[in-house]
């Protein structure tokens, strides 16, 4: 035993954290397989899982090796999965956002037939599927382009109806054109889906994060970029603003992407809300500790985990990322 100085302070923190037991016990926040949710990219074709370079460990599947993905992640406790679809052909209207057999519906026909306990939630934009690969109807060309507000919810809401029909528990708009929770709202209730939650990308901000991404979705925009629709970085009440408008239109769930650069924005957007909220760790939050990872640099299990952990602290209730099945495996 040590003896201490008269004077000392009665307070010592260090005293709750001299065993992992203790430290288990008294710790604020929990890292769960409960609250991961994996991204998957579907696309046509059969056995084939193409590599995206800058995301290692992530493929573009076809929907035989996206079940078996998906099945994967089952097993290992994650217990959703977000759908993005890269279609055969593109064109000026995204037909293959809302065909019946488009890719995503097809891969959600299979996933709620063969994996009926996996929720699966569908993204829900055009940029996939647009040729010139912006989130809206674009008017005008290359220098005057404009990214037509209203006409593109009705797209938009066509798209999330039939992910409904094909099976989708849930559905994400990530498009960040104003009014489409409400516009997909109505939509889903006309065509008799009142019970599918709509999970809305509330707070997205244009991000250089995303970068890697873009690459896996392959939809990148060819002229111009998305700040005339996604958030400026600088601003922090806006994101409330745009959380609050979701909301009132209907949305169940509220998003903040990306995750690491926005934990002030989860923080804020759960306190005010108390809405479920999760965060998107997007693709250069894992390219870049991949990367480092592999050059030595950093201990890829001990910094993931940290990350997740600072993301759930911030206010996610719910965690996208590429890294889940792994992370559910190190939870075990
Ligand atoms: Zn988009």
């Amino acid at each position: 035993m040590h003896s201490h100085s008269p004077g000392f302070p009665v307070q010592r923190p260090r005293r709750l954290r001299q065993s992992p037991a203790l430290r288990r016990l008294v710790a604020e926040t929990r890292l769960s397989a409960d609250q991961l949710v994996l991204p998957l990219f579907a696309r046509s074709g059969r056995r084939l899982r193409q590599a995206i370079d800058a995301m290692p460990g992530v493929f573009q599947l076809s929907p035989d090796e996206l079940l078996r993905e998906a099945g994967a992640a089952c097993a290992a406790g994650v217990p959703a999965v977000l759908l993005f679809g890269i279609p055969d052909r593109k064109d000026e209207k995204a037909s293959g956002a809302y065909a019946r057999n488009g890719i995503v519906q097809q891969a959600v026909r299979l996933l709620k037939k063969e994996l009926p306990e996996l929720l699966v939630i569908t993204d829900v934009c055009l940029c996939e599927y647009m040729s010139h690969g912006h989130c809206g109807i674009v008017q005008g060309g290359k220098g005057g382009a404009k990214i037509l507000n209203d006409p593109t919810l009705k797209l938009l809401a066509h798209t999330a109806a039939s992910h409904a029909e094909a099976g989708a528990d849930l559905v994400a708009p990530s498009d960040m054109m104003d009014g489409r929770v409400a516009a997909i709202r109505a939509e889903l209730d006309r065509e008799g889906f009142i019970d599918t939650p709509i999970m809305s990308y509330a707070a997205k901000f244009a991000s250089a994060f995303y970068g890697p991404f873009r690459e896996a979705a392959e939809s990148a925009p060819k002229f111009g970029d998305r700040r005339s629709y996604q958030m400026d970085a600088a601003n922090a009440n806006e994101a409330l603003r745009e959380v609050a408008l979701d909301i009132q239109e209907g949305a169940d769930m509220v998003m903040v992407k990306p995750a690491l650069p926005c934990l002030d924005i989860l923080h804020r957007v759960k306190a005010e809300f108390g809405y479920p909220t999760a965060a998107y760790s997007v693709s250069a939050e894992y390219s870049m500790v991949k990367a480092a990872a592999a050059k030595g640099w950093i201990d890829e299990r001990a910094v993931t985990l940290e990350s997740l952990l600072a993301i759930r602290r911030a206010g996610a209730d719910i965690v996208i990322t590429y890294a889940a099945v792994q992370v559910a495996k190190w939870l075990k």
